[in-house]
């Protein structure tokens, strides 16, 4: 607490009920929060949206960054298009309520689920000091417990889906506290707090390593297909084409997260007859973009390994990278 005591005593008055709300919680009796997920953070899950820490009209994640979006109420835990992990208890608990049989896939347009279940499949569940911790996005059909369950901290509960309100396949955490949203990065309520207040996390010392460990640009997604694709499509696997040696074209794409203005990507695509780059200079803050390079083959595809790689750079260096071959026989 005296850390940002000096905050609160130089910024005024208007603090003042976020440190009295603090000492209300008091920090003995503060749960502790693992990961969502059963995934290493960085590798094969990434954080895409933080809470939306904003209590006006702009956003802004509690970095004061743009990886937010308004009004965003919890903590997106992705997994790249095609994968699949098992949604964990984040702490001790009793499942409260329990929601099932919604669609499992995501959504292209405008939004098209009936009001109020936005969160899709999910469950919340009550930890020992009241706080709830609510899972959105689950599976259909995946869900493990039941309404009064006991689980532990680890437990599986279900899958990763895409059903209710969601671009991508994630598990959306949030934590509730007499009625209001907490940020599980700082422990303030939303938009109690201005993103450039200190404030205390609550997750375990393993999960907060393991969250810092995988902040900044990642390259979520990468391959070829036989056509330009959108997000959308990669999201929707069913919806792609795959590359044989009859198609007409070759295109090689890649989706990196959380860039930032300045960073440039770097897009290679080689193998028989063809070698192709490409390189984009980010000129804004960007949650997600996708970068392709390609060539029409009217002739077909030659058979061949081809590789493609996506890296993102910043000031010069490398801060992600990937590769993924691709072998036409
Ligand atoms: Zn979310």
């Amino acid at each position: 607490m005296s850390l940002y005591r000096g905050s609160v005593l130089a910024l005024g008055a208007t603090l003042f009920a976020v440190l009295a709300g603090t000492i209300v919680f008091g920090e003995a009796q503060r749960e502790r929060y693992s990961l969502p997920l059963n995934c290493a953070p960085g590798e094969d899950c990434f954080v895409q949206k933080y809470v939306d820490v904003d209590a006006d009209e702009g956003i802004a994640d509690h970095m004061c960054g743009r990886m937010t979006s308004p009004e965003h109420t919890g903590t997106d835990f992705r997994i790249p298009p095609g994968a699949s992990a098992d949604v964990l208890a984040v702490a001790d608990g009793t499942v409260r309520r329990v929601r099932d049989g919604q669609a499992d896939r995501t959504f292209v347009g405008p939004l098209a689920v009936p009001d109020g279940v936005g969160c899709g499949n999910g469950l919340a569940i009550e930890h020992a000091d009241g706080t709830e911790s609510l899972y959105c996005h689950l599976e259909r059909g995946s869900l493990r417990v039941a309404q009064g369950d006991t689980v532990a901290r680890g437990d599986p509960v279900g899958h990763v889906g895409a059903s209710g309100l969601t671009e991508f396949r994630h598990v959306h955490l949030a934590l509730r506290r007499d009625g209001r949203d907490i940020d599980p990065f700082t422990g303030h309520a939303r938009g109690r707090a201005a993103c450039d207040v200190p404030g205390s996390a609550l997750w375990t010392d393993e999960a907060a390593e393991a969250l810092a460990a995988a902040e900044g640009p990642h390259v979520l997604a990468l391959g070829f297909h036989d056509r330009p694709v959108t997000i959308p499509a990669i999201e929707d696997a069913a919806t792609v084409g795959s590359v044989t040696a009859r198609s007409d074209a070759l295109v090689a794409w890649g989706l990196a997260i959380a860039v930032e203005a300045g960073d440039v990507l770097s897009l290679t695509a080689d193998g028989p007859g063809l070698s192709v780059d490409e390189t984009h200079l980010v000129d804004r803050p960007q949650a997600q973009t996708m970068r392709f390079v390609g060539r029409r083959m009217r002739e077909g595809v030659p058979l061949g390994t081809y590789r493609v790689a996506l890296s993102v750079s910043r000031n010069g260096e490398v801060m992600a990278s990937r590769d993924a071959t691709l072998t036409i026989r």
